[in-house]
């Protein structure tokens, strides 16, 4: 079956590497080198236990208040497309109590192997710097910490291996020596696992290249209707055929659809990072601050810190305020860290969105040999091994897409 894969960011290489190993013949393509956008610009963090969909209860009107705030975590840019208006409708249709419990309990599903697939992922050979270190939440707000608590109380029932425990007082200085006074207390889970995300994109392009997957690279990909009605892949001036088509282009997948008259209901959600030096008063372990919405991951040569998401279209442009409010939030949480005086430079990723906050992945209805595989949200390095995996089962015909309706392309 010769497979054509559109997109090299995490989750293509993995549906890729996937489908070399079912014995696909693939080609990868995609306009930049591999794992060069929202992949590798990420916290990399393999959590299965925040296995949670962004639309919940109170999401939307948070962020409509903080909407005036220039350098708040969470903004919507007003917008009056109708597919932008559409998504936001459906988005808060799904804030509800009984839609956020199903959304959790379809991905905490896709999710629920994923730390041991990456650990298969590592015995083949794929190699990537990754850390099984707990992972603590401060919180400033006690409520909010115990609501939290509740919902990692849940976690333990879906997710293998998970469980978590407070920290208060000394407990949590031991933990985290920088951490400021006042704050309400933390919650350290077991279970979850931290990356290099661009180690492991990197790790997963050189396993495909082993193992025989092609790699076309430097040129965006469109889709063509062909006069049988079937999709080829045009690259250049050339035209490819394929027996299956496999689009996972982040963001940028309505862009390739577009080709073929077909669209999903994606948005892009802009995040932001920077990359600070280790210090000997930095964290060593990976942190969330709660309130802020900011994941802080220690690496062997930096610590990334990373957050916000924005509602603002396809544009990859560095809003320096908006990103700086990540590092304005630190002092609240710690007495002794960061030291800021190098100015560190932002950088920014575009995670694809759906207003469900699940991923589609699956054939287009009209085009059954063009399968999706999109919408990963904040979890995109997290449930990449699983959709890989399950993409190369559809594209064999070994699971059924009506098995996966949840994450049917035409949900919505
Ligand atoms: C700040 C931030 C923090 C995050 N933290 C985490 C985290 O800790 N854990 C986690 O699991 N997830 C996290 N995510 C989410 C995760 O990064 C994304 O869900 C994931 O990277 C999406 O992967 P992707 O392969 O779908 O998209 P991308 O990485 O964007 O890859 C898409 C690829 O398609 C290519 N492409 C686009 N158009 C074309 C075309 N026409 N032709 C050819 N190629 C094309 C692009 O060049 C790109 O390489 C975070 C995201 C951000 C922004």
């Amino acid at each position: 079956m010769r497979t054509i894969v559109i997109g090299a960011g995490a989750i293509g290489l993995s549906a890729a590497y996937y489908l070399r190993k079912s014995g696909a013949d693939v080609t990868v393509v995609d306009a930049v080198q591999p794992g060069s956008k929202a992949s590798s610009h990420n916290a990399g963090w393999v959590v299965p236990s925040m296995s949670t969909p962004v639309p919940a209860p109170g999401v939307l009107p948070q962020a409509l208040r903080w909407m005036l705030r220039r350098d708040s975590p969470l903004y919507v840019q007003p917008n009056l497309s109708p597919q932008f208006i559409r998504f936001m409708l459906t988005m808060l249709r799904h804030c509800t109590t009984a839609r956020f419990e199903a959304g959790l309990k379809v991905l905490a599903d896709l999710g629920a192997e994923t730390v041991q697939m990456f650990d298969d992922l590592r015995a083949d050979g794929v190699r990537f710097e990754s850390h099984a270190d707990p992972f603590t939440m401060l919180f400033k707000d006690g409520r909010k910490l115990e609501h939290h608590a509740h919902e990692l109380d849940a976690m333990k029932s879906v997710i293998p291996g998970f469980s978590w425990r407070a920290l208060e007082g000394e407990a949590l200085v031991r933990e985290c020596p920088s951490v400021a006074a006042g704050l309400a207390g933390g919650l350290q889970t077991f279970g979850d696992r931290s990356l290099d995300p661009a180690s492991f994109t990197n790790g997963l392009a050189a396993a495909c290249t082993r193992d025989g997957v092609e790699f076309l690279l430097g040129k965006a990909a469109s889709l063509r209707q062909e006069t049988d009605g079937s999709a080829s892949v045009v690259v250049g001036e050339k035209a490819l055929r394929a027996d299956r088509i496999v689009v996972a282009a982040g963001a940028w997948t309505n862009q390739v659809l577009a080709g073929i008259g077909e669209r999903i209901a994606l948005q892009a959600g802009k995040g932001y990072g920077y990359d600070l030096p280790l210090e000997d008063d930095g964290p060593t372990r990976p942190l969330y601050l709660a309130e802020a919405k900011v994941a802080i991951t220690p690496l062997a040569t930096k610590v990334r810190i990373a957050g916000t998401m924005g509602f603002g279209g396809i544009n990859e442009r560095i809003d320096v305020v908006r990103a700086g409010g990540l590092l304005s939030s630190l002092p609240s949480y710690f007495s002794r860290w960061p030291d800021l005086t190098r100015k560190p430079q932002p950088w920014t990723g575009l995670r694809p969105m759906t207003p469900d906050g699940l991923p589609i992945i699956g054939p287009l209805p009209r085009k059954p040999r063009v399968l999706v595989a999109t919408g990963h949200a904040m979890l995109g390095i997290s449930l990449a091994p699983p959709t890989g995996q399950l993409i190369a089962e559809l594209a064999t015909g070994q699971t059924s897409a009506a098995s996966r309706a949840s994450l049917a392309a035409d949900r919505f």
